[in-house]
């Protein structure tokens, strides 16, 4: 093996960046070459390539985003497009890929995997639904913005007495959206795993307000409804007036927490090690404490579970 290839795929998240100096720099030391592929999969069909240095990963590991860009390319979801890949690295002589995604980026690096190509997944997403992982790149820092952001308005909501929805982001896990309701001491959290019952929220927010409570945080995910699906239903059950924040994209930019840029950093080096040690076909992991690797369809083959702890902790402490 002389010549790694890495992409960055799906949606971003801060601290790719940092991965992608781990590996450029790990291979480096390691007498490898590295090839990087612009705008994901997209790139890769097009040979949109760029050589990666030592200095040419300089001063990227405290930026957000990604140098590399990402996006989604639906040629690739296509066995065709598949193969059509596979030609482009062999042209580029390229002996193994590194993705940096979500699930569905791995799904791509598998389908390669599956042709008997050499492929390690580096997990980075906001959502943290990842099975094979304790925590994804990103995770930590959209937490930390989220938080920022409730802790201002639960400034305002005090003041005014109000009660407000947050909307985090979170289509299909509720990872993000319990993690902020607990660190920023919001009083409910809707999470898609969970069945809504306004019915019961009416209830909890009519007890909490008879207590005393002069204003109250709900945090919704995504994934639940729009928050402002979820205000008319509240003011129709329940007559509350709730003022509506959307979060939205800002969660998934700014520069990586400490704990992300060094998760991005150590796992960015496993992948490394992984291929040096002919682990091919697996995905990279840090569980409780540990780089680890698992089999790369592990991340959407398994559910990784909620901590129901935690779940439990937002009624607890915000009653
Ligand atoms: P994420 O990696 O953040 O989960 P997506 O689900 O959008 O993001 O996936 C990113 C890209 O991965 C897709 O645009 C597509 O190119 C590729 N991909 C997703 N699923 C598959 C699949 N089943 N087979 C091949 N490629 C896939």
């Amino acid at each position: 093996m002389k010549r790694i290839g890495v992409l960055t795929s799906g949606g971003d998240a801060p601290g790719m960046n940092a991965a992608i100096r781990s590996v450029t720099r790990t291979a480096i030391y390691n007498g490898f070459e590295m090839i990087g592929f612009r705008r994901g999969y997209e790139g890769l069909l097009e040979g949109d390539v760029v050589p990666l240095s030592v200095s040419s990963v300089g001063g990227i590991i405290h930026r957000g985003g990604t140098i590399l860009r990402t996006a989604r390319c639906e040629r690739f979801t296509k066995p065709e497009g598949v193969r059509e890949g596979l030609q482009r690295l062999r042209e580029y002589d390229i002996d193994a890929l590194i993705v940096i995604g979500g699930d569905g980026s791995f799904r791509g690096a598998y389908e390669l995997h599956k042709l008997g190509y050499p492929v390690v997944g580096i997990p980075g997403t906001i959502d943290n639904d990842m099975a094979g992982t304790d925590c994804t790149i990103g995770f930590d820092t959209a937490c930390n913005t989220a938080l920022q952001c409730i802790e201002k308005l639960r400034d305002t909501a005090s003041s005014h007495e109000r009660l407000f929805l947050v909307e985090v982001m979170g289509r299909h896990a509720g990872f993000l959206a319990i993690e902020a309701a607990v660190a920023a001491g919001a009083e409910f959290v809707l999470i898609p795993e969970r069945k809504f019952d306004l019915d019961l929220l009416c209830k909890k927010l009519r007890y909490a307000r008879e207590r005393g409570k002069n204003h109250s945080l709900i945090i919704v995910a995504e994934g639940v409804m729009p928050a402002s699906e979820l205000s008319a239903q509240l003011k129709d059950t329940g007559g509350y007036d709730a003022r509506i924040t959307v979060l939205g994209h800002i969660q998934r930019g700014g520069s990586p927490s400490s704990f992300d840029a060094v998760l991005a950093s150590r796992l960015g080096g496993g992948a490394i090690d992984a291929l040096v040690r002919g682990e091919f076909g697996v995905m990279v992991g840090r569980t409780t404490g540990r780089i680890t690797t698992s089999p790369i369809q592990i991340a959407w083959e398994q559910t990784k579970s909620l901590d129901e702890d935690m779940l439990s902790l937002v009624d607890i402490l915000g009653i």
